[in-house]
């Protein structure tokens, strides 16, 4: 255990300033300073108008941070088209008049160097970058662009690339690793949502810089996080070589609120550790690639649950039964993966601490889910758990599903019957019945969606949706305007985090800052 406080890592934090002005970018590089970046780059090639002489004088003067200036060519994915020559004439102007890094593109980075040579000033660096576009290289590939990028005289050596999957990442890992026991640091990124963790672990793994945009979706390379995001949702300057990583593995992922929540958890409780989104298309490939005892603990989300749950090395009794796990920990002594369910506990509970208030019954009187018919909308993972708690507490059980097939499979294994979502609208066999829709019909940004027609909602008592963004779904306000107690997907959420963060950290969860995060939410 850690505590906050002092910076624990010496990656620095590189906002990017792009705008058609000289006045708007003086503007952003308060702001910069503002939001607590240590330097900026000066995208040059984003201005309108560019007098050097002028501009680079007042751009350097007034900037509040040191200065990394960027001239980028058509050719390396820039906006600049113009003369080559007067294109490195300014990076030579800017590097007279003071700056502290110029940005230069491999391609030219030797003629560049050997202009300059006896001319450094001594406190300035050139990077020397080299950008793909279309995919992430080999590790050994990757080690042969840093020689070559070396051989030119670089002080410091840039590589961007792309990411496919978001394994390419550990390759740039590999190479920053790496250049710590060089005597030139190395910027390794990886482009893209797929690359997202190459901009926030670099701490970690020994990136000297990241960038951090001013703004969301103002960025100079796709899949840049914001300053703010980068320092208060990541803890960014508390990132260090021992700093364990957990993550939401899922696809699509940006949208889980899950970072946000165990990130100020640990923080609260002192825990060195960081929780990130994991945009996984394989996750066999991701366990085998992030073998490290350091990538620590997961949470699994659609689609993965049940494919998850294969490459455990041991899996609860109770994740066996439901088929899918949404927590994955890691044992530190040898390696060993234990999948656990969850979503199980949180979901039941919510749901029983519905019903008592709605049927003003003590928690000491045996589950109030005994006997009652509780219908499941879904198969997948959350449909498996709800269906096997609600069994497990006396339930009777009944799966309507997309795929009639698979709403078979469940029932027969749960002891219930099978519906196809289309006769759902029609099964109202008796009054006071349960519903909880465990698919992502009405999930954001298909608010407009529900899984049943509003006139069948009368039949139900109590209706969840796993669902928590947005909070209320259509199912759930039209089954409040039915006269259903609801319980949302954000209830669900709390009462398996509570569970996850002990797993993930050995201590108990901060459960009034769970909530009170809950309640922001809402
Ligand atoms: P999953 O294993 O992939 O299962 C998805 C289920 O939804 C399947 O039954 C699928 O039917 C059905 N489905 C998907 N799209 C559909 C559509 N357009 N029309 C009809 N049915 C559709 O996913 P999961 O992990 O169970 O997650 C399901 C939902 O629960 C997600 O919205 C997730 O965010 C939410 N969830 C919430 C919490 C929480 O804490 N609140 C926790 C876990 C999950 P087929 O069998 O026909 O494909």
């Amino acid at each position: 255990m850690e505590s906050g406080g002092m910076s624990k890592n010496s990656t620095l934090i590189c906002v990017p300033i792009m705008g058609e002005t000289i006045e708007k970018m003086v503007v952003d590089m308060s702001k910069a300073k503002t939001s607590g970046a240590d330097l900026v780059e000066v995208r040059l090639d984003t201005l309108k108008r560019f007098n050097p002489r002028q501009d680079l004088e007042v751009l350097i003067r007034k900037c509040p941070l040191p200065t990394l200036f960027t001239y980028r060519p058509k050719w390396e994915g820039g906006q600049y088209e113009g003369d080559e020559n007067s294109r490195r004439d300014a990076l030579r102007l800017a590097m007279e008049l003071g700056a502290d890094y110029v940005d230069i593109e491999l391609k030219v980075a030797h003629e560049f160097i050997n202009s300059i040579h006896g001319r450094k000033p001594e406190k300035f660096k050139v990077i020397v970058s080299s950008h793909n576009y279309q995919n992430t290289p080999s590790v050994e590939d990757l080690g042969n662009l840093v020689v070559s990028i070396q051989a030119t005289g670089a002080d410091i050596v840039k590589i961007a690339t792309t990411s496919l999957e978001i394994t390419d990442v550990a390759h740039i890992f590999q190479i920053t690793v790496h250049s710590q026991v060089s005597s030139v640091p190395v910027i390794g990124l990886v482009m893209g949502e797929r690359g997202l963790i190459s901009r926030i672990l670099c701490p970690k793994f020994g990136g000297y810089l990241t960038f951090g945009s001013l703004e969301p979706g103002i960025v100079s390379a796709p899949g840049q996080p914001t300053i703010k995001d980068l320092l208060n949702l990541y803890n960014f300057r508390q990132l260090g070589p021992d700093t364990k990583v957990f993550g939401v593995i899922g696809k699509p992922v940006s949208h889980s609120k899950s970072p946000h929540l165990y990130n100020e958890a640990f923080k609260s409780v002192g825990f060195n550790g960081v929780y990130v989104h994991l945009l996984v298309d394989d996750i066999a490939k991701f366990f085998h690639t992030y073998s490290a005892a350091d990538f620590a603990g997961f949470s699994c989300t659609i689609p993965h649950k049940e494919a998850a749950l294969k490459c455990c090395d041991e899996v609860s009794p109770v994740a066996k039964s439901i088929g899918a796990v949404n927590c994955i920990i890691r044992r530190p002594s040898d390696g060993k993966l234990f999948g656990y369910n969850t979503d199980y506990v949180g979901a039941i509970s919510a749901i029983e601490d519905g019903l008592r208030d709605l049927h003003k019954i003590s928690s000491t009187s045996g589950s109030p889910l005994a006997g009652k018919l509780f219908v499941v909308i879904g198969a997948g993972g959350a449909g498996k758990a709800l269906a096997f708690g609600a069994k497990e507490k006396g339930a009777r059980v009944v799966i309507a599903n997309r795929t009639y097939a698979r709403a078979r499979e469940l029932a027969d294994a749960v002891g219930g019957d099978a519906l196809s979502l289309a006769d759902l609208n029609n099964f109202h066999p008796e009054n006071g019945m349960i519903l909880a829709n465990t698919t992502s019909i009405g999930m954001q940004p298909k608010v407009d969606e529900t899984p049943i027609s509003k006139h069948a909602l009368k039949y139900y008592s109590l209706v969840f949706d796993a669902i928590y963004t947005p909070k209320i779904t259509r199912l759930l306000r039209e089954a409040q305007e039915s006269g259903a107690t609801i319980v949302t997907g954000l209830e669900m959420f709390i009462g398996q985090a509570y569970e996850q963060f002990e797993r993930f950290t050995g201590l108990p969860a901060p459960k009034e800052l769970f909530k009170q995060f809950i309640s922001n939410l809402q």
